[in-house]
Parts: C-alpha cells; sequence; structure tokens
C-alpha cells in the first residue's frame, strides 16, 4: 500500500488579486515571511539614489524550483514529500543558503528566506547571492534510513542548480553536519568526482571548518555585545532569555552566560523554563543533547509557553523560527534590546511597537551573519585544500562581524532609521551596485 502523507492546502494558493504584471505571490500584502520581506524592500527603496531604478530586482527570485521527493519507507510504503530550493540573487555571486527540514515549510518562507540571504552576504561583503531549500516534513518522524533516502533524493533533485560555483547549501533547521555530508555525498556520486565545495557546514573530517558549528552563536554574542557597550548596558550583569535551544540558541547562551550573563528563560519546541538565579548552561546543553528538549530540566521552574515574552530581561535572542514577535507579542517585552538570532522572528508591525519603546533590534540580516561568514571560510579553504586554525577563523569572524556591525550602525545615525533598515541600505546598495555594473543579458 502507498503511504502518501497528507500535504496541507497550498501556502500561496490563498493570495488576493494583484495587478496583472506582478504575480499575486510576489505582492506584499500576500501574508507570510514573503509578504514581509517585500515590506522591508519597500522601507528601504528611498534611501537608495540613483541604484532604486533596479529594486525590482529585489523584489523577484531569481530562479525558484520545486521538487517531489519520493522515498521508500522502512514499512514498504512509498512516500511523497515536497521539496524546495530558491536562487533569489546571483549578481555578488553564487547562491548560498541553508536547507530546511520542517513540517511548516511553505514556498513563501523559502523564498523570504533566499531574499534575506541575499541582504545578509552582502551586509557583511562575503561573494555570494542568496538562496534557501527545504523539504516540508517533520524529520523526527523518520528513521535514520528514511532521512538519509530523502535527504539524498532531494539533493539529487536540486543538483540541476547547485554546485560549487552555482549555489552552495549549508544547515538550517533540523539540518546538521551529517545531512551536509550525505549532500556532498549525493552530489559527488552525480558528477563522478569528490566536490566538497558544493555544501558547507560539513563535518571536519570532510572538508568541513573549524568554528563552524559554533559561528552562527559567536555572530551573535559579537554583535550583542558591540551593541551593548553603544546602549551602555553591561553583559557581566545582563538577563537574557533564549527562544530555540538548537545551534544558534544554544552556543548564543553558551557565551552570553561565559562572559557573566544570567540565562534566566528558554524555551524551545518541548516547553519553557525560568530560573531567577540564572539557568546552568552547560548542564542545559547537555540535558538537551540528551533528550532533545529543554523540558524536564532541574532546577527550573515551568513556565507557560506564552509568558515567556513577560519575563523580565535585557536581552531577548530569538532563535527559533520565524513570525515570533508580533503585534500581539511586542508590547509585552522587557528588554532592551532583541537579537535574531533566528531569520524573520518579528514582523514590521512588531518592528515599529518595540522602536516606540525604545528597544533596540539587532536584525537577523547581520545578527546571525556568523553562520554565512564562516561557511565562506569553509568553502575558501575547500577550493585552496588549505585549513585554518580555529583561533584564526575566530578572529577573522569577529573581525568581519564587528567592522560590518560598525558600518552599519553609522549608517542607521546618519539616515536615523532603524538597525534592520540600516542594513537593508548597505546590503542592497550592494546587491545592486553589482546589478548594475554586470548590466542585463543579453
Ligand atoms: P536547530 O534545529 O538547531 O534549533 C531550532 C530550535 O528551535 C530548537 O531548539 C527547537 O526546539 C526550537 N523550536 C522549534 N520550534 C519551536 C517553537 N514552535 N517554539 C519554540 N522553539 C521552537 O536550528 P538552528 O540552526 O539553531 O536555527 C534556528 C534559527 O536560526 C532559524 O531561524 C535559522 O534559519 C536561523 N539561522 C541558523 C543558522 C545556522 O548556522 N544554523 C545561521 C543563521 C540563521
Amino acid at each position: 500500500m502507498s503511504h502518501v502523507p497528507r500535504l496541507p492546502a497550498h501556502p500561496l494558493s490563498g493570495a488576493a488579486a494583484a495587478p496583472a504584471s506582478i504575480p499575486s505571490y510576489l505582492q506584499a500584502d500576500n501574508l507570510g515571511p514573503w509578504g514581509i520581506y517585500l515590506q522591508q524592500v519597500d522601507r528601504v527603496v528611498p534611501y537608495l539614489g540613483h541604484l532604486a531604478r533596479w529594486a525590482e530586482t529585489l523584489r523577484r527570485p531569481k530562479r525558484i524550483l520545486i521538487v517531489d521527493v519520493p522515498i521508500h519507507m522502512d514499512d514498504g510504503s512509498v512516500a511523497h514529500f515536497e521539496g524546495y530550493r530558491v536562487q533569489h540573487n546571483t549578481s555578488r555571486g553564487p547562491g548560498k543558503g541553508g536547507v530546511r527540514f520542517h513540517q511548516d515549510v511553505t514556498l513563501s518562507e523559502v523564498m523570504a528566506l533566499a531574499a534575506w540571504m541575499s541582504i545578509k552576504n552582502a551586509a557583511v561583503n562575503v561573494p555570494y547571492g542568496g538562496a534557501k531549500g527545504g523539504i516540508r516534513v517533520d524529520p523526527k518522524t523518520l528513521s535514520l534510513g528514511e532521512l538519509e533516502r530523502m535527504t539524498r533524493r532531494y539533493t539529487s533533485e536540486i543538483g540541476i542548480i547547485i554546485g560549487p560555483t552555482k549555489d552552495i547549501p549549508a544547515p538550517d533547521v533540523n539540518t546538521n553536519e551529517q545531512i551536509m555530508a550525505w549532500m556532498m555525498d549525493t552530489y559527488s556520486m552525480n558528477e563522478g568526482a569528490t566536490a566538497t565545495g558544493v555544501v558547507t557546514g560539513k563535518p571536519v573530517a570532510l572538508g568541513g571548518s573549524l568554528g563552524r558549528r559554533d559561528a552562527t552563536g559567536r555572530g551573535v554574542f559579537t554583535v550583542g555585545s558591540e551593541a551593548a557597550r553603544h546602549i551602555g548596558l553591561d553583559i557581566a550583569t545582563a538577563r537574557v532569555t533564549v527562544q530555540g535551544f538548537g545551534n544558534v540558541g544554544g552556543v548564543s547562551a553558551r557565551l552570553f552566560a561565559q562572559a557573566g550573563a544570567r540565562v534566566v528563560a528558554v524555551q524551545d519546541h518541548g516547553g519553557t523554563i525560568f530560573r531567577e538565579a540564572g539557568l546552568d548552561v552547560p548542564a542545559l546543553l547537555a540535558h538537551v543533547a540528551a533528550v532533545g528538549t529543554v523540558a524536564g530540566f532541574a532546577p527550573a521552574e515551568v513556565l507557560p509557553n506564552d509568558q515567556f515574552w513577560d519575563v523580565d530581561c535585557d536581552i531577548l535572542i530569538p532563535a527559533a523560527l520565524e513570525l515570533q514577535i508580533t503585534e500581539h507579542n511586542a508590547g509585552r517585552i522587557q528588554a532592551r534590546m532583541v537579537i535574531e538570532g533566528a531569520n524573520g522572528p518579528t514582523t514590521p508591525a512588531a518592528d515599529d511597537i518595540l522602536h516606540e519603546r525604545n528597544i533596540l533590534v539587532l536584525p537577523d540580516v547581520i545578527a546571525n551573519a556568523g553562520g554565512v561568514t564562516v561557511s565562506y571560510f569553509e568553502w575558501v579553504q575547500d577550493f585552496s585544500s588549505f585549513f585554518w586554525s580555529e583561533d584564526d577563523i575566530n578572529a577573522r569572524l569577529v573581525r568581519i562581524m564587528k567592522e560590518a556591525f560598525a558600518g552599519i550602525w553609522e549608517v542607521a545615525q546618519d539616515h536615523k532609521v532603524s538597525l534592520r533598515t540600516a542594513t537593508f541600505i548597505v546590503g542592497c546598495k550592494r546587491i545592486l551596485q553589482a546589478r548594475e555594473l554586470r548590466g542585463l543579458y543579453p
């Protein structure tokens, strides 16, 4: 018997009617991450000067691939999953961006995540465009063998557009070093040659980079510390709350705790825990490694999930999924600073509320750029087959993040705009300058 998981209604099927010239799914009034991205672009256009004539480039993904991923399940049935790879822009270099395995993945989400990668890569000035991929699946329901078969078939299906000089995937939510190893192997088998540079975030034994695992959290900590200095906030006495305790949230919490901060509340898919005296972060990391969630950790109180947003703190780090801080909870947030470890956690309406309340938002497009920066180092090391020390990598990462943040802070002061708009100004200008210099083909 064939087992076909039911897919939710197509995410873009209910789009509002749009002017004939622009497809409905590219309209800003289409709710969802892509609509939010379009609103963010609208906010930046007035600051682009003569480059504004190319702004439409930012509103149109270069290439969208939707693939069917059929696999044999362990029980002998066949399951089909829907997969995506979106290349938003490649004016500055090959596409670059992660692959997400999650039951809520939609095309709108992958389009927005790809676009945010374009802005982010340009903001930290690594020579990449933006791309992203995903499969709508809850990987926790798959056996290891099913996960491997799904990853390999997906890689084979998107193999027509990825490659070390075309588009380089990396880990994102629910994907890790092992999945990157399977992707690298599948692509290499199809090409007939080992191509380590086709993905980043690989195991070090396969051409991965030292420091990659911690890179995004280290970037969060670096820009967070820089911003804290600007607003007179002492990290050593700060109270921190973290949503999402995976790669980004876990490492961020560890580095803030090491700097003396008190991590008082953590939320993940399993629940929310709180401890006034501060959670023991290394012990919590060990607990999550053992049982897969922060739930059940002691000593800590259990909070209802919704109360996470009311916890008194100086720094809030959303590091799970997008659309978490909305107009419904932005008024309740107690922090002085929000550092977006996750991509797209704050809606534009919530952005405005936080701005009015004088809460500084360090946007995803700079705050979590540490991951792609070390992915860039990994790719460079793979091409040159010469590998750097971890100290070297961390030092280069911190330098790039600090320089990028300083430039963005200055633009924000000059134009009296939010750090998000400032980062978009820097990123969009670089993308559109490349667009203009290259010209249109033919
Ligand atoms: P991960 O899979 O390692 O961790 C995700 C975490 O989010 C887990 O702790 C999970 O329990 C939690 N979570 C999931 N659903 C939740 C829910 N409904 N409520 C609360 N928590 C929930 O993923 P990650 O790599 O840490 O990525 C987290 C975010 O950071 C994503 O937005 C991702 O796009 C972004 N990001 C990741 C990287 C990277 O290098 N991994 C780089 C840049 C940005």
